[in-house]
């Protein structure tokens, strides 16, 4: 999952930019309206959270001019306390949820999760499950057959990107573009590192394999009958 993140308070956006990380997700950051504009122009985000006061302008804008700018994805707001009218205008402009300021990072993660749940296939997002794996999102863990495989934070958000595509192959830029930030080298076989990473630790230990390239495509979680 890869998240905009626009905030000009920078220990802020470092401390929730590390919280998101953490938790597997891809993230860019903006500090002002501009910059995030021209990312969202450039940029498929499955999540943008954005502040109310920016240097250049307000989120409330910013919101709006993603609606009209056909990002069609949850956007939360960061507003200040109390600060009714911002959240009205917010909810107003575009945005789904706020959340006021200051706020406990657990609480920002599970309005996250909330809106990925809303706008995705209505799928419990506490937990993904296909054949014999299962995904806690919450916990961060991950079994299969029952027993508990040990994955890196890149290789639980790959293969929680590939678990939330069932019956769809996704190509490699898809993956780069939902799972890596910008930081990522477009000339780089990231990505097939990672899967080869991620079957040694998924599929070799078992004897039904379920990560299957898509020749001149992609790759796909499946089930061979
Ligand atoms: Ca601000």
């Amino acid at each position: 999952m890869r998240v905009l993140l626009v905030e000009d308070e920078q220990k802020l956006l470092s401390f929730v930019m590390r919280g998101l990380a953490e938790h597997g997700y891809a993230v860019d950051t903006a500090a002002t309206k501009n910059e995030a504009e021209v990312l969202a122009a450039d940029n498929d985000y499955d999540l943008i959270i954005l502040d109310v006061m920016l240097p250049d302008g307000n989120g409330v804008d910013l919101a709006k001019w993603l609606r009209e700018h056909e990002y069609s994805g949850p956007i939360l707001m960061l507003t200040a306390l109390n600060s009714t009218s911002d959240k009205v205008k917010g909810l107003d402009a575009g945005a789904d949820d706020y959340l006021s300021k200051p706020f406990v990072f657990e609480e920002l993660m599970a309005r996250v999760r909330a809106l990925l749940r809303r706008y995705g296939d209505g799928q419990e997002t506490s937990s993904l499950e296909f054949a014999d794996i299962e995904m806690n999102l919450i916990h961060r863990k991950v079994t299969r057959a029952g027993q508990e495989l040990r994955l890196t934070t890149k290789e639980f958000a790959l293969l929680e990107y590939l678990m939330r595509n069932i019956g769809r192959p996704v190509t490699r830029t898809q993956i780069i573009e939902h799972v890596w930030d910008m930081g990522f080298d477009p000339g780089s076989n990231v990505v097939d590192v990672y899967v080869n990473m991620l079957r040694k630790k998924v599929d070799q230990p078992f004897e039904k394999k379920l990560i299957h390239t898509v020749v001149g495509y992609g790759y796909e979680l499946r089930q061979e009958p």
